[in-house]
């Protein structure tokens, strides 16, 4: 990523990319305990705009609070640095990395002492899934289980959280699939290794609710609401592998992976095997709305603007966030 990353903001400086390092002995690096958010930034008629960064930087702080790690920068103040990481580096559309850490060295599980840190890097957005996200992707049910939220919070988007991710994606580009889908503890229908899933059946959408473990992803509530304007019933409920098979169509929603449909689930296609039409709709609307041309959601699209605000001087003072 640093290869790719000019400019990287690391605790208030802007550093070259090559530069962005942390100790090797850090506690996050050692244990997982770090939390993180990846948001996409979009051309637009009127210039660059990140999609829906406020709920992206809660997110991350309500990560954070969870894993006891007091952010030294406020809400207002992570909005600014990643605004400025993505100006510094001038690319859309880009994929924006901010981090919450623990960089310094601290080794003992339970070493809550190391200082926080954040860390915002920019790098040009790729179509996660290919090509194949737009013609439809090739899915197997995963062998490993999504993790249980009695043992690691899923709401929380934790950099540990994602060696369950990478044992189930690993195992499914090893079949010749594009991706996973992780079952819940009980067998229910959970998400992607960084994707929800959505399905269509008889006009319905539905989707695995909280109760599987998901991550709550910020496109999946975008896409409840556009289906809703749409006038789509939503329905979240538990959902079985049976009721995927014999979906008329399904979908992964997530910042990177953006709108992509499902064709094949093991070598069960679904639907025609093709992107079905309730998923194109909502992908339109998608598309457009990122791209600024839908006013209707101008509310989910923040401006970037080189203003520097002087983000290091205050960092210190704002406390918990
Ligand atoms: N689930 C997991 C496990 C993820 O990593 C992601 C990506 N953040 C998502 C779902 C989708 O979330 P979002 O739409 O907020 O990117």
């Amino acid at each position: 990523m640093a290869a790719e990353a000019k400019k990287v903001w690391m605790d208030g400086k802007l550093v070259d990319g090559a530069d962005a390092k942390v100790h090797v002995l850090s506690h996050t690096l050692h244990y997982g305990v770090g939390v993180f958010e990846g948001i996409r930034c979009y051309d637009t008629p009127r210039g660059p705009a990140i999609f829906r960064l406020e709920e992206h930087v809660a997110r991350l702080l309500a990560s954070a609070r969870v894993y006891r790690m007091p952010s030294p920068y406020s809400h207002e103040q992570i909005c600014r640095a990643i605004v400025d990481t993505q100006a510094a580096n001038g690319i859309t559309p880009s994929y924006i990395r901010p981090i919450l850490y623990r960089g310094e060295p601290a080794l003992g599980v339970k070493n809550q002492k190391g200082k926080v840190s954040l860390a915002v890097a920019a790098i040009p957005a790729k179509k996660y899934l290919g090509e194949s996200s737009d013609s439809g992707v090739r899915a197997k049910i995963s062998p490993f289980r999504k993790f249980h939220s009695d043992s690691i919070p899923s709401f929380a988007k934790t950099c540990g959280n994602y060696i369950n991710s990478y044992l189930a994606g690993i195992d499914a580009a090893e079949d010749g699939y594009e991706e996973a889908i992780l079952l819940d503890h009980n067998g229910f229908l959970a998400e992607g290794t960084g994707e929800n899933l959505f399905l269509v059946r008889d006009g319905v959408l539905y989707t695995p609710g909280p109760e599987s473990d998901i991550l709550l992803g910020i496109t999946r509530a975008s896409v409840i609401e556009i289906a809703n304007d749409l006038g789509l019933k939503v329905v979240e409920k538990l959902l079985t592998v049976n009721e995927l098979l014999v979906a008329e169509e399904a979908f992964f929603s997530g910042t990177y992976a953006e709108i992509a449909p499902i064709r094949e689930v093991g070598h069960y296609p679904i639907g025609t095997g093709k992107p079905g039409r309730l998923t194109r709709d909502i992908q339109d609307v998608f598309y457009k709305l990122v791209r600024g041309e839908e006013p209707r959601y101008a509310k989910w699209l923040h401006p970037v603007t080189t203003t520097a605000a002087p983000v290091a001087r205050t960092a210190r003072r704002a406390g918990t966030a």
